[in-house]
């Protein structure tokens, strides 16, 4: 018999919402090649093939889309703040040339469907300014001023997939994705964002001990679980919706009230060291999703209490397992 089954390429398929997405897509019963530069950490990967190939190589692009139908582009060389705040070149050489690399061979291999993972990171400045912040409409990006070079790069990106659309007429799908959290991420090394380093330091700590927090944790955010997410982007991939939108949370909290809700989880008590050298990014950031709930009707429906004991139980038997680095 015939095999009708979609070709998806997931790259970035070792990393944590890339290794999420192959299993959702699996479960879908798509046909799904996997490509990224390490295999998924934590679990085997359930793609059909897996390709190690570095994407920042032309050749490696080409081979990658060959035969597919739609790409879903997560690969990046990326980290939480502490990442993102230190290494800018490289970030900025590699991500340029994975994502224009992806593009071109998309666009050669005659690719039906381009997905681009963008980031809350491409919002300006000035609009971030105070804890108690104004939620991020998709249309206030611009006039541009993204905090770091990440983010300028991901809109520079979401700029080249909009002029792929309108020169080549490639299929283009954008999300702009607001702190994506859940088991199975990076949870140590200097690259884990705030909630996996949160869990990690208060497993760690005793029944009643003192953490390190950067900043002095009323620097806010909104924090959306990795199940929803994959929703998400399946939906915008599946819709006509061909400008950028948001996948985030609407709950804003500070990391001060989230770290009282991990303590909680963990059923320990938790006093804070607030480091104020140490990195924090922006003062205060949410996503506003009126957008994504009128055109997609999507909107997270996973409660961050419920989140964030999935995430700190996965993070703490890491630890109980001996895994964490010495
Ligand atoms: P991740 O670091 O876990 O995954 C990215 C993967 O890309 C890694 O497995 C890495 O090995 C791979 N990669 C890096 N360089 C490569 C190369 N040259 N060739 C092939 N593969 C390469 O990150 P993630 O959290 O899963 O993020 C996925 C995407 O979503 C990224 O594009 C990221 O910028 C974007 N994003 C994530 C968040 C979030 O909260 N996690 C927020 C905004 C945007």
């Amino acid at each position: 018999m015939k095999n009708h089954k979609r070709k998806v390429l997931v790259t970035g398929a070792g990393g944590f919402i890339g290794h999420h997405l192959v299993k959702f897509l699996k479960e879908k019963n798509y046909w799904v090649r996997g490509v990224d530069i390490k295999k998924p950490e934590f679990e085997s990967t359930l793609a059909d093939e897996f390709l190690m190939l570095d994407l920042r190589d032309r050749k490696n692009t080409d081979t990658a889309t060959k035969n597919i139908d739609h790409v879903y582009n997560l690969a990046a060389n990326m980290g939480g703040i502490g990442f993102i705040e230190t290494v800018h070149a490289e970030i900025m050489h590699d991500n340029v040339l994975i994502n224009t690399n992806m593009l071109e061979s998309s666009r050669i291999n005659k690719v039906s469907r381009f997905f681009f993972s963008s980031s809350a990171c491409i919002y300006p400045r000035y609009m971030q300014r105070k804890s108690r912040v104004t939620a991020l409409k998709e249309d206030t990006a611009y006039p541009a001023d993204p905090d770091n070079e990440y983010g300028w790069e991901k809109l520079f990106t979401e700029r080249l997939c909009m002029n792929y659309k309108k020169d080549y007429g490639l299929d283009v799908r954008i999300a702009r994705f607001h702190n994506i959290y859940g088991p199975l991420g990076t949870w140590q090394g200097g690259r884990e964002k705030s909630p996996a380093a949160l869990c990690r330091k208060i497993a760690l700590a005793k029944k009643e001990d003192t953490i390190e927090v950067w900043g002095d944790g009323k620097q806010t955010r909104s924090y959306c679980y990795i199940a929803d997410c994959v929703e998400g982007i399946y939906r915008l991939m599946n819709s006509s919706v061909d400008t950028p939108l948001n996948i985030g949370s609407d709950r804003l909290i500070s990391i001060n009230q989230l770290i009282a809700i991990i303590a909680q989880i963990a059923g320990k008590k938790i006093s804070k060291k607030h480091d104020l050298s140490k990195p924090q990014g922006v003062r205060g950031r949410n996503s506003d999703n009126t957008l994504i709930k009128r055109l997609l009707h999507w909107s997270p429906s996973t409660p961050l209490e419920v989140g964030f004991s999935h995430t700190y139980r996965w993070i703490n038997k890491q630890i109980q397992e001996g895994k964490q680095h010495v």
